[in-house]
């Protein structure tokens, strides 16, 4: 194993300027001389690589000596064909993940691999000077002795500053993640807190007290399970086929659309979650928002069906996401276990496993019950995020409203049928 770890200049510059960095992820549909003009461009960026590698450890080998970051970038001076940032980013990156990796050999996780591997490709990278924009493209410059690449940029980008642009092989196709500069948003008024409870049947659900919000995870649901299930077929008929074979060739390129299909779909409609979230607790003036850790319910083995599921939850991307947007607003998401949450009753303090949907306490005598399961867990992890223990017989939410994510889908294969 080694990390890497890319984007660091972009999260770098994010201190300099009054707005937000975003990286922008495009899919880039290249004309063949294009797609070899790309392809010469990361298979230097891959020497780059290689280069620092071979010469960092060769040093340490031969003389005990641990070159540092300033002089490699003088060494390297004007030694390859790419734009002079890209090779600084690549050993900027490089240095990143051989100090990442001693670190963790110092704590004692020495599973952990230093840079070994000699790569053919690799990310190239775009930083401020290499990168104009005319006439509403994009052009990289790659030095004297390589044409620029040109690139259409889209309408959603013009006008932004552009902080840095790299080059990225991903599922088959070429892709530039753009760093944009965003204007800064408006900032949270009030000091309000709230908990959010995530799950799967309901993406989100969301309470400050007083009123309750149930954003439905259906669709993200339906999505993730159409996409495992096409993955299977696709899986079973390239297994069918020989290595090498024009089939097995068509079968991979068709897997792969799908994927980034599949992929697009799934992101927009966490999106459209996690923007219903967002303005909730905008409009409420909620300042901080606790959300439920389920690491304990997901770490518990369920059997394999139930532990697929809960993987393909993507609890983390959309909580990456959430607090993302959140931080944009001034918002804060903080974690909280939520072990017992959706089971205890807020009226007598019973703990009940709860089987279905709508909450229903055990206890005879009490007999609370009618309220969503997902509305009681919220409760829950708000009550215990305020008072650090479960209160009995707390209030429950006046209002719960329910919505669903709106999203365009269109239908697979809608405008990829002719390629396929
Ligand atoms: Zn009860």
């Amino acid at each position: 194993m080694s990390q890497l770890k890319r984007n660091t200049a972009a999260k770098k510059s994010k201190g300099q300027t009054q707005g937000d960095v975003l990286v922008e992820k495009l899919p880039l549909r290249l004309k063949s001389h294009e797609e070899e003009l790309a392809r010469d461009i990361q298979r230097e960026s891959a020497k780059v690589w290689n280069t620092v590698m071979t010469i960092h450890r060769l040093f340490w080998f031969k003389y005990g000596i641990w070159i540092d970051e300033a002089t490699m970038k003088e060494f390297l001076k004007g030694r390859f064909s790419v734009h002079s940032q890209d090779v600084q980013a690549i050993i900027e990156n490089y240095y990143e993940c051989w100090e990442r990796t001693k670190k963790l050999h110092e704590e004692g996780h020495t599973e952990w691999r230093y840079p070994w591997r000699l790569k053919r490709f690799f990310t190239s990278t775009w930083k401020v000077t290499g990168i104009t924009v005319e006439d509403g493209y994009l052009r990289l410059s790659n030095g004297w002795k390589k044409p620029p690449l040109k690139i259409k940029l889209p309408a959603r980008l013009k006008g932004l500053e552009i902080k840095q642009v790299q080059l990225v092989w991903h599922r088959n196709e070429y892709w530039l993640h753009i760093a944009v500069d965003k204007p800064a948003l408006e900032k949270v008024q009030g000091e309000a807190v709230a908990a959010v409870d995530p799950g799967e049947v309901h993406a989100l659900t969301l309470t400050d007290g007083r009123e309750a919000l149930v954003i439905s995870g259906r669709h993200l649901r339906s999505l993730r399970r159409l996409r495992n299930k096409t993955l299977k077929k696709f899986q079973k008929a390239i297994s069918r086929t020989k290595k090498g074979s024009d089939r097995r060739k068509k079968l991979l390129a068709a897997k792969y659309r799908f994927l980034n299909w599949i992929g697009v779909q799934i992101s927009h409609t966490e999106h459209a979650v996690t923007k219903m979230a967002v303005n909730w607790s905008l409009q409420r003036g909620v300042k901080k928002v606790y959300i439920g850790d389920p690491q304990g319910v997901r770490e518990q083995d369920c059997g394999r069906h139930h532990n697929q599921r809960m993987s393909q939850w993507s609890f983390g991307r959309l909580r990456d996401l959430l607090e993302y947007k959140l931080k944009r607003h001034g918002i804060t998401l903080e974690k909280i276990e939520e072990r017992g949450t959706s089971g205890t009753c807020p009226i007598c303090g019973k703990y009940t496993k709860q089987a279905g949907r709508v909450y229903r306490c055990g206890d005879r005598d009490c007999g609370f019950g009618g309220v969503h399961r997902d509305v009681i867990g919220a409760t829950g992890i708000l009550d215990l995020a305020v008072n650090g223990r479960f209160t009995f017989g707390r209030k429950l939410p006046e209002t719960v409203s329910y919505v669903r994510p709106a999203v365009l889908t269109p239908m697979p294969g809608h405008k990829k049928k002719k390629a396929a």
